[in-house]
Order: structure tokens, then sequence, then C-alpha cells
């Protein structure tokens, strides 16, 4: 998506080797004309796929969730990262390591919000080593539910997450997919 890599090339910021920050438009503030063209072209992407539900993870996958499912006219189920090792039997719950924070989190949905005949699309932000994806596929299946896929804005294919979930036959669908990055020379994208 043109729009958005011009975007990223613009406004996001190389730090290290690893780690793109994209807070001046996506995860801090947010640009909801933007997040409008992001939505559009997830429906694009996943139309007359049958999903009834749009499932992310707190905290920065939400906002793009919403606008989207406003294209999709569907709910949205956001997965929460759990404080208490006491999981309880009312929720579906799986561990995710944060990509950027380095912690291994509980996360959980309530057993209400998911169920056999659900057809979702997962939601998120970044695509990196894929733990994130991995949890909420999780969670789908747990349920009985379909994943019918997931958008992401921005995959960094140079890790390793997007091509072993579609390896694994998951539909993955970035809307900017990037090659390599460093502060030095910048971002290249895969095409
Ligand atoms: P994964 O689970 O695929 O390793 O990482 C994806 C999750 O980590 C996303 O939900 C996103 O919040 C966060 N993440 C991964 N890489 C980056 C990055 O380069 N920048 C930012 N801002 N978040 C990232």
């Amino acid at each position: 998506m043109e729009l958005l890599k011009q975007r990223i090339r613009q406004d996001g910021v190389i730090k290290g080797t690893d780690v793109l920050k994209v807070d001046r438009f996506l995860n801090h503030q947010m640009d909801i004309d933007l997040f409008d063209r992001i939505g559009e072209e997830f429906l694009c992407r996943f139309h007359g796929c049958g999903v009834n539900k749009i499932l992310t993870i707190e905290a920065s996958g939400i906002g793009i969730a919403c606008i989207t499912a406003r294209f999709f006219h569907c709910p949205v189920v956001f997965a929460k990262k759990s404080q208490s090792s006491n999981i309880s039997a009312d929720v579906y719950s799986t561990k995710v390591r944060s990509f950027t924070h380095g912690k291994t989190y509980d996360v959980v949905v309530s057993k209400e919000y998911l169920h056999p005949e659900d057809r979702i699309l997962v939601i998120d932000d970044f695509l990196a080593n894929g733990a994130a994806l991995e949890g909420l596929f999780d969670l789908i299946h747990q349920a009985g539910a379909q994943v019918v896929g997931a958008g992401i804005c921005i995959e960094k294919a140079f890790q390793p997450g997007g091509d072993l979930l579609r390896k694994q036959g998951y539909r993955i669908e970035s809307l900017a997919r990037i090659k390599s990055m460093s502060e030095e020379k910048g971002i290249e994208f895969v095409d």
C-alpha cells in the first residue's frame, strides 16, 4: 500500500537494527484518515471471506481494528494482557512473548466473545517473530472458530514470523513489507 509506505518513509523512526517507531501516525498519535484507507484496503483484500468478527491484542492494534471493523460492519474483540497468574475458567488463554518488552504475558479472551461459528480476521499493527499472531490464532482455535487470516499494517519481512505462519497455511496480508532497515541506510520495502 503505497500511501502507508510513503508515510513510513516520511515519519518512521528506526531504532537500532530491528525496531521501527511509528508513534507519529500509528502507535501514539493516530492519523485517522490513514486508518480509514488501511481499513478500506483490508476490506478489499478480505472481501467475500465471510468475516463476522475482528480480533486484535491490546493495546496498539485496537485503533486500527476498530476503524477496519467499520468497513466490515462487525464487532471487534481485543485480547487482554492479564496480570494475574490466576486464569479463570471463563476465558480462553494463551501465552505471548512481547517483542517490544521481552516479557511473556498471559493473554485472555472471555469465552462469551468467541464462538465456533465465528469467521475471524486478526488485525495487528506489526508482524515480527509472529508470537502475537500465533497466540491470537491459538485463542481462535480453542474456541473452535475459523481463522480467515491476518491483516497486518507493517511486516518486518527480515524477521521470521510472516514466512513461518504462511508455511503453516495461514493467509497473512501485510500492507507494507520491510525487506531491510538501518539507521544509516533507511528502509527498503519488499515490493
Ligand atoms: P511479534 O509477536 O510478531 O514478534 O511482534 C508483533 C508485536 O510486537 C506487535 O503487536 C507490535 O505491537 C510489536 N512490535 C513488533 N515489532 C515492532 C516494531 O518494530 N515497532 C513497534 N512499534 N512495535 C513492534
